[in-house]
């Protein structure tokens, strides 16, 4: 199924040389244990002024999985003598809790010597070569360039370089052809933009109080977003909330409900859709964004495309984007990446996780060969920055990855190869919630319909099929079967009409 990546940088290792990991979320200090029990030097380099930098900017949202599937083994091995416990219950912790409760501690029990904050990585190349260079690469130390708090650049040397920098600074744009808006960036510098997820019960409530406010994207953040606006406008009169999707359908946002096996999750999509069918939310499906003018009253029109035309929503106040995260690829653009063209993932991982065609399948337990650079061994991606565009991934999953890498550095391929990994399953496809009343009434909104064969590409099917046919695993189904295929916008097919896809099928 993978080719055999080149050896990590093992002369490179015996120089006694840190691994550096980029960035302090709970995957890269995760890495962080797993090298340290393996006896490998690890040193890790946080942009922000503390750990869990990403998360605490979303710390007041409740996670959907609870502590199990967060806390890494190893971290909790490394933890224990402390006198640390795995929090109990299975009550999913909210991300300032994850935060002080176990990211904390771990960076405490890391040391200060091994976990830097305030200290970002702004590039990553070879010592003394450029990526043109070819000969005697892997013999040569990685150099990391930093920027610390007073703006003092530096160059880190490493003996590998494990990026867990996260997907949280780069969000997509608004417009709706992967390019911002006409407008976007002059809405951003008037402060109409807010982020994906905005405090807007408490720190960020003034903002949002009594006024209108849009929120565009299809995604967890989204639905957080418009749940917690819908209870600001119960307390204060006059709040309107809006919600845009690109999508002409939502069902994949709404989800399993009481099937999905994170019963958080599943909550959430369920209350949403309850909101949209009173006519709590106001809903708009199918409007694709293409500019934002700027009215000088302090609001904002946001005019987009849908199926007749064009439509103009005026007077809006505040514009919240979820619409999802991009990698930041500039800061490696002197590494030989081996990243798929469209997702931005590890080309052998991209198809194992393509959104497109595989939100009801399941993720397959990887490792280091899967996330591996061919051309730079040594170096790789984690984390929720290795499913590149898309946006499926799971803590537990990156907790995985970093386990097979330290042990692929340190020269244990048996431990390394032997990728498990169990995830809650859920049952987004196995119910089928209307969207309206009419809908309700409709036959055939299953998504597990007998069915036409869809386009599937032959690269996707056999890499799925490749982990499908192995033993059998437990995986996280993370949508509609079918993927953004079954939206009628993105696969340009009816949902009745995309097929069981093999081994991943939540239809039996
Ligand atoms: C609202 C929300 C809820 C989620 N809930 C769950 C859940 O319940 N369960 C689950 O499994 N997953 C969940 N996820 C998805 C994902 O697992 C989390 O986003 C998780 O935090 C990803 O971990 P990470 O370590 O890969 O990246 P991050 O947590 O984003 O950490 C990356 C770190 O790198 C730092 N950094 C960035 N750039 C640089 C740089 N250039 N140099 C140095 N440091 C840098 C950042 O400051 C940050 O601290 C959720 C995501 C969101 C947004």
């Amino acid at each position: 199924m993978t080719s055999t990546p080149a050896p990590a940088s093992t002369l490179a290792l015996q120089t006694g040389l840190p691994v550096v990991v980029i960035g302090a979320g709970p995957v890269g200090l995760a890495a962080a244990a797993h090298l340290t029990d393996r006896g490998l030097t690890p040193l890790v380099l946080e942009a922000g002024d503390h750990v869990g930098a990403a998360m605490r900017a979303w710390g007041h949202i409740r996670t959907f999985t609870p502590w199990q599937y967060i806390v890494d083994p190893t971290a909790e091995k490394l933890l224990a003598p402390t006198g640390w416990t795995r929090p109990a219950g299975d009550v999913p912790p909210a991300g300032a809790e994850v935060v002080a409760d176990y990211l904390e501690p771990l960076a405490d029990v890391l040391g200060d010597a091994v976990v830097r904050t305030g200290t970002r990585v702004v590039a990553v190349t070879r010592d003394g070569l450029d990526k043109s260079r070819t000969l005697g690469r892997e013999q040569r130390p990685f150099l990391v360039r930093v920027q610390d708090r007073d703006d003092t650049v530096r160059d880190v040397r490493a003996a590998a370089v494990i990026d867990a920098s996260g997907t949280w600074g780069q969000r997509n744009p608004l417009g709706a052809s992967g390019l911002p808006a006409v407008g976007e960036a002059e809405a951003e510098a008037a402060g109409v933009l807010v982020g994906p997820l905005p405090d807007v019960l408490v720190t960020d409530r003034d903002r949002f109080a009594g006024r209108r406010t849009l929120v565009v994207g299809m995604g967890h953040s989204a639905a957080n977003t418009l749940l917690n606006l819908a209870q600001l406008a119960r307390e204060e009169p006059g709040t309107e909330v809006v919600w845009a999707i690109r999508s002409t359908d939502a069902r994949r946002l709404f989800g399993g409900g009481e099937a999905d096996q994170l019963p958080d999750r599943g909550k959430l999509g369920t209350d949403l859709h309850s909101l949209v069918l009173s006519g709590a939310i106001e809903h708009h499906a199918g409007f694709a964004i293409t500019g934002l003018e700027l009215t000088g009253d302090g609001t904002v029109t946001v005019v987009g495309q849908i199926a007749d035309g064009e439509r103009r929503m005026a007077g809006v106040h505040n514009v919240a984007a979820a619409t999802g995260f991009r990698p930041d690829v500039a800061m490696l653009s002197e590494v030989r990446l081996d990243l798929d063209a469209g997702l931005e993932a590890p080309r052998q991982l991209a198809p194992l996780v393509d959104p497109a065609f595989h939100s009801c399948g399941t993720v397959p337990p990887h490792g280091h060969r899967e996330l591996a650079h061919p051309g730079e061994p040594g170096f790789y991606v984690v984390g929720m920055k290795s499913y590149g565009r898309a946006p499926t991934f799971l803590i537990t999953t990156g907790n995985e990855q970093v386990r097979s890498i330290a042990a692929h550095l340190a020269g244990d391929d048996a431990a390394a190869d032997e990728v498990q990994l169990v995830l809650p399953e859920t049952g987004v496809c196995s119910v089928t919630l209307p969207l309206t009343d009419d809908d309700a009434a409709a036959p055939g909104g299953s998504c597990c319909g007998t069915a036409p064969a869809a386009e599937v590409p032959a690269e996707v099917d056999a890499a799925h099929a490749a982990w499908a046919n192995g033993e059998a695993r437990i995986g996280f189904a993370t949508g509609v079967e079918g993927g953004r295929a079954a939206d009628i916008d993105g696969g340009l097919l009816p949902l009745t009409q995309v097929r069981s896809q093999v081994g991943g099928s939540c239809c039996g």
